[in-house]
């Protein structure tokens, strides 16, 4: 869970970009932030990392300490552990000793390959600082360098031999090269403004668009592209394997206003809310969501069925992440702090309670609680996507089987556990479907948290 950034070729203010693109991301790693640039070919690359978020870390503090007025190229990437501690070590982007090559990935490599590199690296002498994803990619890419090989070559070597998903920006020697894993599991978009030669780099389209880009196009699974200065750049396809778009982007993780291979977002949610119809219960008075996102299958959910939605839970914005909490009574607390029912709309009510998704199952609890306490007749959970039951291995943060609430109860427990009216869970092939009928091949995407086929070896 994190996104990165990148600008090439800006005549001036790539960092301030840069930074727009990273704060437009924020959504995708709220832990932690880190700006890297390369003033000229030839020179060293500087980077900044912080604790904490863009807005709050890096309002023209970036520019001042780098003591570079507009570099020629800059990364940037926002982070949220999945891999590593959240130690600022572990802030990317990692920069290589001798400081000539910086890395920024999104993606996690799975735990085989993540320990086979990180002990080869070890014993090649190069010695862990901190320990993360980027740093493995970063070290092999070192010694691919040592041994001879070009950036390309090295470059190619990690998406032949390190297993998971990576869609990574680096800096190296004034080169912009940007690169995606075989299956092109996490997303990544490139940019360009009118009538200009910057480029412009995201995992998601919201940060393109906030950066001024005027279009977009996906980077392909396996791509490489090298850019230079002059904004030429080197195109190299790489062997591309059988597409693995992950399909949590589409239900949660991504922000509604992106397009993810090819689609919107927003609208995917709402498709995914209308295919619930068919299995409402009967005499729902409301739909309401779980904010914020659910927002968009509710209301898709609601258009379909001719039933009002209403905002029956407020949420604040000013309460973390739950999810991220360390402890069980921690995310509890928080999730309490996070939403509130609004006893005006609800009070009575026989709602549908719409979520995309139950993980642990702290906040369906929490919330059907309340709803209940503030005098809702009936709560009907209505989650948009099947039963999470397996752990992510490429990037989203998914505790181990033994947290997942559907891997170790029924849903009629389920049901029971969060003392809903009802559960109903969206199945696999209405899942399926709802990607069918937006015009692509559900075998094409990643859907290994519901279906426990992982398009790698794990
Ligand atoms: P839980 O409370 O553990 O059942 O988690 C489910 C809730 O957290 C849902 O409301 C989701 O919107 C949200 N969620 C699902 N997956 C994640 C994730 N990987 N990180 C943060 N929040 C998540």
């Amino acid at each position: 869970m994190c996104g990165i950034c990148g600008v090439i070729n800006c005549p001036s203010g790539g960092v301030e970009k840069c930074l727009v693109g990273m704060t437009a991301q924020q959504h995708r790693g709220p832990q932690s932030c880190g700006i890297g640039s390369c003033y000229k070919r030839g020179h060293g690359n500087s980077v900044l990392k912080y604790q904490g978020l863009v807005v709050e870390n890096c309002a023209r503090r970036p520019l001042i300490k780098m003591g570079q007025k507009d570099p020629q190229v800059v990364i940037g990437h926002t982070r949220y552990a999945t891999c590593g501690a959240p130690t600022i070590e572990n802030v990317q982007p990692r920069i290589s000793s001798d400081r000539l090559t910086l890395v920024g990935a999104n993606g996690d490599i799975v735990p085989s390959s993540y320990k086979h590199w990180h002990s080869t690296m070890e014993k090649e002498g190069f010695r862990p600082i901190g320990g993360n994803d980027a740093e493995v990619i970063l070290r092999v890419i070192e010694w691919r360098l040592s041994r001879g090989d070009t950036i390309i070559e090295s470059v190619r070597f990690v998406q032949d031999n390190v297993i998971g998903a990576f869609s990574a920006l680096m800096i190296h020697d004034g080169q912009l090269i940007a690169f995606r894993d075989p299956h092109g599991i996490r997303p990544f978009v490139v940019g360009g403004i009118k009538n200009s030669p910057t480029r412009l780099f995201a995992s998601e389209t919201c940060a393109l668009s906030a950066m001024g880009a005027d279009d977009y196009e996906y980077l392909l699974a396996g791509e490489i592209r090298a850019y230079l200065r002059d904004g030429s750049y080197c195109l190299v396809c790489g062997k591309e394997k059988k597409h693995a778009h992950c399909i949590f982007e589409l239900i949660y993780f991504s922000d509604p206003t992106s397009f993810l291979y090819g689609l919107s977002v927003s609208g995917f949610r709402e498709n995914l809310g209308g295919a619930m119809v068919p299995n409402l219960p009967q005499d729902i008075d409301i739909i309401c969501s779980v904010p914020d996102a659910a927002n968009y299958a509710a209301i898709g959910m609601a258009q379909a069925a001719l039933i009002p939605y209403r905002l029956g839970i407020r949420r604040s914005h000013y309460v973390g992440r739950t999810f991220i909490a360390p402890t069980q009574e921690l995310r509890e607390q928080m999730a309490r702090q996070k939403h509130a029912p609004n006893i005006e709309v609800i009070k009575g009510k026989r709602i549908g309670l719409v979520d995309d998704s139950i993980v642990r199952g702290t906040t369906s609890k929490e919330i059907v609680e309340r709803l209940l306490q503030a005098g809702a007749k009936e709560v009907h959970l209505l989650i948009v996507s099947p039963p999470v039951v397996n752990p992510c291995y490429y990037g989203i943060a998914t505790p181990t089987r033994k947290e997942l609430i559907a891997a170790n109860m029924s849903t009629d427990e389920i049901c029971k556990y969060v003392g809903a009216t009802t559960l109903t869970y969206l199945d696999m092939d209405e899942l399926r479907d709802v990607v069918s009928r937006s015009g692509k091949s559900p075998d094409h995407y990643c859907m290994a948290c519901f279906g426990g086929e992982y398009p790698t070896p794990i």
